[in-house]
């Protein structure tokens, strides 16, 4: 047996592991993610590393393999235990244990601490007036320039220096040398929350809020780690309950991770977990630099905080003394990764949580399908909050039948009760928030004449119609200016369907032209913080409606908002996808729950062309438990998750023979040795085309994720031992996306 080992855990040289033998005594005892002592080197110093990986064969001359001299007993580093939980997603989710350890593992690289540089005067300030005099005299500018600012600041920020004073690093170098002035550089953690100001906190918790509270706490305190689903209306409170348990963790030296989509990642949630922690709380966010993340993982070893949020790869925060792991929103998809290893923060999260001995809180209003299964059949201890904490009121939900509305004569996207209710709105100065369901919505154009569609001549997609005319392929980015003429019939009757947010934009403000709106979608907020800017307007009630994509129902609290409107909220059911009424009927609720969140009630109108679907007729009564039997039965009718399990293969290839040769051998494989399972396919993926790459899919069910995990890892064992061009293969089990 062999063990491969990484000697220094840093970034760059995960890719390097020595292979050593495993002694006799230490088989069965020796796991991946122990610490070890190694001979290193010409000269067989001892060195600390930690096993990532147990074979059987030997990489090169098994007599030159030198051997573990033993275990490191003592203490058990956070990085064991990361290493650990890489070889779990590894086994769990496919791919290589590199691509696992670079997942789990802080990213350290050569920019270590940022210093914090300032400039001071060396010299008394008699000599530095006659020095400046001087320097004026010889129209040394720069000089002169920096002295006088030194005798006005004793003290200046290096920054300052260079790009408002104009100093250059020569002319500070030699300043410095001649002993004029001193650099004083202090090493410095980056610190993303150093900016707010802390506010009093004075919310106390009410009956339900902390009857949840106790009996969580109550397993906490009797050593009992498991998971919990937190099921709460929108506004119930939720996120206070978190906070209430990890202050009652901290008190007890318990650190705590709390994960939040990137989406709800606003300045709103950071603030109140702020005031509530201060110093002893950090954010990890996508737009932070590798050395600021990494300084966010370096405070959290060294126990200088209690408290990390962040989306799914905040998961991976090198705590040691882990309490609690929170997922707010858990049915979010963006907890599975969407690149290899492709896992599911849900699941590792429970893994960590067995691993560390901590509790795995999950929360929402609209638990996910898996969650809810697992609380019906005990695997997951469950918790209501059936109340808003404030208003205590849910919104009134109305149902608008879209196809009665064009017999009754009208043309128009909003409906007559919506267009009423909003004009009342307008005139009461209340706020309205207009929900378009984008999924599925493809703004593609056409011919009238043939019905042609003009297509990606890259992907197997339609291209999208912008406003300024061009055509964007929303796959890899192709970009044309309109065509005038059809390609195939020469027809000049060519057109655009943008029924997007632009359009609805455009007839709102011609509907109610004296009302302030405001967009946001995928085209409005891809510069960076404008996602937050047009989302404070909208709280400053700069705005009057706010017209946007899933991108507006999470986050922010509006309290003037008392109406939402959801412009065809079937769109998101036509996608031809297993989850599609899940997510359509979560959209709907978590949209609705957007209104009447202050002291003032709200109304919501759906508008649909199947008024008599489950997810919308549930979405309207707030009734999850109605939804979710219908759709568990669905899914049990169909061996889908939850009940079943999924695994997806996607064959992509930059030769079309080849993607059809290796996802054909894949194929026979299941065939032949599992004949247990249901395969489908192989077949053309849903997009059999994208950037010019063929993509083929296989799908495998079964009632057995293990089942799953041994024909997973037979094909990456086959996938190794034969070789088709320019081929990738890439696992997806329990896939949120289609292929
Ligand atoms: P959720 O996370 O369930 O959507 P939040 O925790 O965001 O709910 O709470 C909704 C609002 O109610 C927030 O503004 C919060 O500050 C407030 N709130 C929650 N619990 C209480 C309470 N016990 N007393 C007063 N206000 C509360
Ligand atoms: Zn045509
Ligand atoms: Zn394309």
């Amino acid at each position: 047996m062999y063990a491969d080992i990484i000697i220094d855990i840093s970034h760059e040289k995960l890719d390097k592991t020595f292979q050593y033998r495993i002694p006799e005594d230490l088989f069965g005892r020796l796991t991946i993610g122990m610490q070890v002592r190694v001979p290193f080197g010409g000269a067989n110093t001892l060195r600390t590393g930690y096993v990532v990986d147990i074979t059987e064969e030997a990489n090169f001359d098994a007599a030159k393999i030198k051997e573990i001299r033993e275990i490191v007993e003592q203490s058990v580093p956070i990085e064991s235990q990361l290493i650990a939980l890489a070889a779990w997603m590894r086994r769990n989710y496919g791919g290589t244990m590199n691509q696992a350890l670079k997942t789990v593992l802080p990213v350290k690289n050569k920019e270590r601490l940022r210093q914090k540089r300032t400039v001071e005067l060396a010299i008394g300030v008699p000599e530095a007036k006659n020095l400046l005099a001087e320097q004026r005299r010889l129209h040394h500018t720069a000089r002169a320039r920096l002295l006088e600012a030194l005798l006005q600041h004793p003290q200046i920020d290096d920054a300052v220096v260079r790009q408002k004073l104009n100093i250059t690093a020569s002319v500070l170098r030699s300043l410095e040398e001649q002993c004029v002035i001193r650099i004083r550089a202090e090493s410095c953690y980056r610190d993303p929350v150093a900016h707010l100001t802390r506010k009093d906190y004075d919310i106390v918790l009410n009956g339900e809020q902390q009857a949840v509270v106790d009996a969580i706490d109550a397993d906490f305190q009797a050593g009992i780690f498991q998971t919990y689903l937190l099921q709460g209306v929108t506004g119930s409170g939720k996120t206070e309950v978190y906070m209430e348990l990890i202050a009652r963790a901290a008190r007890n030296g318990r650190t705590s991770i709390v994960l939040i989509p990137e989406i709800a990642l606003t300045f709103q949630t950071v603030m109140r977990f702020y005031s509530r922690f201060g110093e002893r709380v950090s954010i990890l966010h996508s737009r932070l630099s590798p050395g600021e993340r990494y300084d966010q993982f370096l405070r959290a070893k060294n126990g200088e905080l209690d408290v990390m949020i962040g989306p799914r790869s905040a998961l991976f925060t090198p705590f040691d003394r882990l309490g609690y792991i929170i997922i707010d929103e858990e049915h979010e998809g963006s907890y599975k990764s969407e690149t290899v290893p492709r896992y599911h923060a849900r699941e590792t999260a429970m893994e960590r949580g067995r691993m560390a001995g901590a509790s795995v809180i999950l929360g929402s209003a609209t638990p996910s399908m898996e969650s809810s299964y697992r609380a019906a059949r005990g695997m997951v201890r469950r918790f209501y909050l059936t109340g808003r904490a404030k208003s205590n009121s849910l919104p009134v939900c109305y149902v608008e039948d879209l196809r009665a509305e064009l017999k009754s004569g009208n043309r128009s996207i909003l409906s007559r009760r919506l267009q009423s209710l909003m004009e009342e709105r307008l005139l009461r100065r209340e706020q309205i928030m207009l929900f378009l369901n984008r999924r599925g919505m493809a703004g593609f154009v056409s011919c009238r004449e043939c019905g042609e569609v003009i297509k990606c001549p890259h992907c197997d997609v339609s291209l999208s119609l912008h406003r300024d005319g061009t055509l964007k392929c929303h796959y890899c980015g192709y970009e044309t200016e309109k065509v005038s003429a059809c390609p195939v019939c020469g027809s000049r009757y060519i057109g655009g369907f943008r029924a997007g947010t632009q359009k609805i934009e455009e007839l709102v403000k011609k509907r109610f032209p004296d009302a302030r709106v405001l967009r946001m979608d995928y085209d409005t907020t891809r510069r960076k913080d404008s996602y937050e800017q047009i989302l404070s307007a909208f709280a400053n009630e700069e705005a009057d409606i706010l017209i946007g994509t899933q991108m507006i129902v999470k986050g922010h609290d509006f309290a003037k908002v008392t109406l939402v409107g959801i412009l065809a909220a079937d769109l998101s059911l036509g996608v031809n996808d297993y989850r599609a009424a899940e997510r359509t009927f979560q959209l709907l609720t978590q949209a609705a729950g957007r209104a009447g969140r202050g002291e003032r009630p709200g109304e919501v109108v759906i508008q649909t062309y199947q008024p008599q679907h489950y997810a919308i007729e549930a979405a309207k009564k707030q009734d999850y438990e109605g939804f979710y039997d219908q759709e568990l039965a669905y899914r049990r009718l169909m061996c889908y998750p939850p009940v079943w399990n999924l695994l997806l293969i996607a064959v992509s290839s930059e030769q079309e023979a080849q993607a059809i040769a290796c996802s054909e051998a894949l194929g026979a494989l299941l065939n032949e040795r599992y004949t247990d399972l249901a395969v489908i396919g192989p077949a053309k993926a849903a997009v059999a085309r994208v950037n010019d790459v063929y993509r083929r899919v296989l799908y495998v069910k079964s009632a057995d994720y293990g089942r799953l995990v041994c024909a997973k890892d037979d094909m990456e064992q086959l996938l190794r031992e034969n070789t088709w061009q320019k081929t990738g293969v890439q696992f997806d089990f329990n896939p949120m996306n289609g292929f």
